[in-house]
């Protein structure tokens, strides 16, 4: 289809929901790519921002929906780079600025110029004031937001753009800590992002890996990523864990909760000088203090999404055969269907929608 009318899941009003409408085929100018989606992720972000009310983001609508998206590049405006048409791409999701010293580096997750952005309104990545890929076509704003994907499956490439990168970022926030010899690192919440960390760590680390989850199942994904040890978060955990550790308490913790509980268990089982990465959102808070319960020497990281070289690299493990994600895939034309089965919490794995 070269021309025509294509599909788009727009977000048309605050709280949703969105509605799947017909579009005119886009034609890409300057540095834009047009590009043909083969999958677009679904996640608990979408949810936020379908639900979100007015003025709670600094989004404009209407836009796409769809921040984890694989393609094919179909056609490059005059002035665009990268990827050439027919090659297969996944959207780096992040969208700053483009030109101050953090978007120079690939680091449009922490744009210096976000405030500014913010207070305009521009939105801050794909599907996120911005038209994003939950659509037959997407139209890109640059060439360098895009990663070359290789033969990798469109429907693992999706979500690795966001659960991937997510998981691989808050890993290189706390690396400096694992190059200790018999260093441990606990990964609490073993979902979505967790289960991509575990398998992160022992792909690109040695050190030894306890899992923590308040799920039976996800003790079992764990256990299949490679996780040494997985247990149910219970009292006696904290022991539990430190004994695993030889006594001294882990190195670094990666809490992709962020409840009060997870982050409770976090600052018990850190060892003096650990690294503690809070990714997850879960409303828990830690008092930061001296002398406090924070051990003497954490080190404390807030790592939001990844870069744009780091999305390379998990590509690059995810074509090793080292990542898998466990997916449950939809039609584009069952979107609304998805997002009611997400919401519900009777999914498995990560969602990804595929044009039909
Ligand atoms: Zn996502
Ligand atoms: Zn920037």
């Amino acid at each position: 289809m070269s021309t025509g009318r294509t599909r788009a899941l727009r977000l048309t009003r605050w709280g949703g929901p969105p509605i799947l409408t017909e579009a005119a085929r886009a034609v890409p100018t300057g540095e834009e790519v047009l590009i043909r989606v083969e999958a677009a992720g679904l996640c608990r972000s979408d949810l936020h921002v379908i639900d979100a009310g007015q003025g709670d983001l600094p989004y404009r609508l209407p836009f796409t929906l769809g921040h984890e998206v694989a393609g094919r590049v179909m056609e490059r405006g005059p002035a665009a780079s990268g990827p050439a048409p027919g090659e297969r791409v996944v959207v780096y999701g992040p969208w700053g600025c483009g030109r101050c010293a953090g978007c120079a580096a690939g680091a449009e997750n922490y744009c210096h110029r976000r405030a500014t952005l913010d207070a305009d309104r521009v939105g801050t990545g794909a599907g996120l004031g911005r038209d994003g890929g939950m659509a037959d076509l997407m139209l890109v704003p640059s060439g360098r937001l895009l990663v070359p994907a290789g033969d990798l499956s469109a429907v693992q490439a999706a979500p690795l753009s966001d659960a991937g990168l997510t998981a691989y970022h808050a890993v290189s926030a706390v690396r400096p800590a694992l190059r200790d010899a018999g260093a441990s690192v606990v990964v609490l919440g073993v979902g979505g992002l967790g289960h991509l960390a575990v398998q992160v760590l022992r792909a690109t680390t040695g050190a030894q890996v306890l899992a923590v989850d308040v799920r039976e199942e996800a003790l079992e994904l764990a256990a299949e990523c490679g996780a040494h040890y997985a247990t149910l978060l219970r009292p006696g955990t904290a022991a539990a864990l430190r004994t695993r550790t030889g006594g001294f308490g882990a190195a670094a913790v990666l809490d992709f909760v962020g409840s009060p509980s997870s982050l409770g268990l976090a600052v018990e089982v850190l060892r003096a000088g650990g690294e503690l990465a809070v990714v997850g959102s879960g409303g828990g808070a830690v008092t930061v203090r001296k002398p406090g319960a924070l051990p003497p020497g954490t080190r404390i990281s807030l790592p939001f999404w990844g870069t744009r070289p780091e999305l390379d690299v998990v590509v690059g493990l995810a074509l090793k055969g080292s990542l898998k994600v466990h997916v449950e895939q939809f039609a584009l034309s069952d979107a609304v269907e998805a997002i009611t089965r997400l919401r519900s919490g009777t999914v498995r794995g990560r969602v990804v929608l595929v044009p039909d």
